[in-house]
């Protein structure tokens, strides 16, 4: 097998492989990592995956990711070291819900929501690449709550990382805030930034787009630009459908989705031979995805807080590599769309672009009211006690379900228990978190308040690592 090769989004970075791509995050010209060609599974190989348990799965799904950069028997260790750190048996388990409605569990990891699926095996992949190499990074992120806390947990203690998390200052919820200050270990460093999730994000990316500074601390990203957490996430789209008779049977799958990173995914399983229908994406009172599959208009506006802040996103920073592929893997002209609307909060796509998205691509969009609706109607029709980005994707799934009988699988991205005053406003039912976090609230925090300057966020990242 020959060594996949990875390209920037933007075309002006030169092709690598995915050590680089691992420890680098971000493409030097601005640009997202994507494969330059899709692993392919036939239908064939698809069978012989059926019966594997999930450690089994992902190791044979990224296998051909990564390549020779991280030696077979070493991934399999890792992956099993990191889903050994989940609590339920089976790592994600399906439910059942009636009427060919599956909820697909992603939130049983350290932190509750579904980003420790893929941040657990990151932080073990870094942790042995650096270990090898004999190097020393610095991880900086912005959060809108779930990305940081699982971050801080995959990274927390391993003597090679400094990670610097930016989360919007009281914009993420409390359980959220206490997963990511209380962290007792020297080489994580929360900052509450005075501004909203994008204002992190941007901050994040000129420290990137800083070449001596990135270069002076070896920065590199966790969020979920990184093309590793994509690749771990596609795993899940092969488990769901593999369980429900994939290959033989398409699957739809529909995901409540900001940055357009999980269900991208899904686009990503697809590509590989998964026979995926659809892919719906949920989306909350910040709509830009779900206008954008209705009209082909990609138009920003002000984020609104809502009840599933983890999608209060108006720039979906993986939609890039859709644009990517929608735009005939053309950089240049990917770079010049973004590049637009960085300047003008706007850019479209031409008519058969558009129809091509939404060949795979369906939209729906919910605000705080209908969410609430969601979550009572779920828990009074299925039993089932889920939050609001769970509900928003239940909502979405029922909009967009096929008529032709093809099973729809939510995926469920955090534990009630993360967002509980949400949940029990809607449910008039309290949902609690799991005994080894009881006491979460209560323990001391760690965090630097700073404006969104990023004069200041250098000033305080390099006197922290002095
Ligand atoms: C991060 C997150 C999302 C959105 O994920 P994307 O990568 O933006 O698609 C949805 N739900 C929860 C609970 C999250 O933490």
């Amino acid at each position: 097998m020959s060594e996949l090769t990875y390209i920037s989004t933007r075309g002006a970075a030169p092709a690598t492989g995915f050590e680089d791509v691992l420890l680098t995050g971000l493409a030097r010209d601005g640009g997202l990592y994507v494969p330059e060609t899709w692993p392919r599974f036939s239908a064939d190989d698809l069978a012989r995956l059926r019966d594997l348990d999930y450690p089994a799965l992902a190791h044979r799904v990224m296998a051909p990711f990564i390549g020779g950069a991280i030696a077979s028997d070493d991934l399999r260790a890792l992956i099993g070291d990191a889903y050994a750190t989940f609590d339920a048996a089976d790592v994600l388990p399906l439910k059942d819900l009636g009427n060919g409605d599956y909820l697909l569990e992603l939130f049983h990891g350290p932190t509750l929501a579904f980003k420790d699926v893929a941040m657990q095996v990151l932080g073990r992949f870094f942790d042995h690449v650096l270990e090898r190499r004999g190097k020393r990074i610095t991880i900086v992120g912005a959060t809108s709550g779930d990305t940081g806390s699982a971050a801080i947990e995959a990274c927390r203690d391993k003597d090679a990382i400094d990670i610097f998390m930016l989360h919007p200052k009281g914009r993420v919820s409390p359980v959220q805030e206490a997963q990511m200050t209380t962290v007792a270990a020297a080489n994580v460093h929360n900052i509450a930034l005075e501004g909203t999730f994008d204002d992190c994000q941007d901050r994040v990316k000129d420290l990137f787009n800083d070449q001596p500074f990135r270069d002076a601390h070896n920065l590199s990203a966790v969020n979920s630009i990184n093309w590793a957490r994509v690749m771990a996430q596609i795993v899940y789209y092969f488990w769901a459908a593999l369980k429900l008779g994939a290959p033989d049977r398409p699957v739809d799958f529909s995901v409540p989705t900001g940055n357009f990173g999980n269900v991208f995914a899904g686009y990503a399983a697809k590509q590989m031979g998964l026979p995926i229908s659809r892919l719906v994406v949920g989306s909350n009172a910040n709509d830009i995805l779900a206008r954008f599959f209705r009209s082909g208009v990609m138009e920003m506006a002000a984020v609104v807080p809502t009840l599933s802040p983890s999608m209060d996103i108006q720039i979906s920073s993986n939609f890039e590599r859709l644009l990517f592929d929608l735009v005939g893997r053309d950089g240049a002209e990917c770079a010049r769309i973004l590049g637009d609307f960085r300047k003008t909060g706007r850019f479209d796509v031409t008519a058969d672009q558009l129809a091509r998205a939404r060949d795979v691509f369906a939209g729906a969009r919910f605000d705080d009211d209908e969410t609430r609706v969601i979550i009572k109607q779920t828990l009074d029709r299925t039993g089932e006690l889920v939050d609001p980005h769970t509900a928003v994707g239940i909502g979405a799934a029922a909009a967009r379900k096929s008529r032709d009988g093809r099973p729809m699988v939510v995926l469920a991205t955090a534990h009630p228990a993360k967002f509980p005053d949400a949940v029990a406003d809607a449910a008039g039912v309290h949902p609690a978190l799991p005994a080894r976090m009881a006491d979460l609230l209560d323990r001391p925090k760690r965090c630097q308040t700073l404006a969104n300057d990023l004069d200041q966020l250098k000033k305080h990242i390099e006197e922290t690592l002095a």
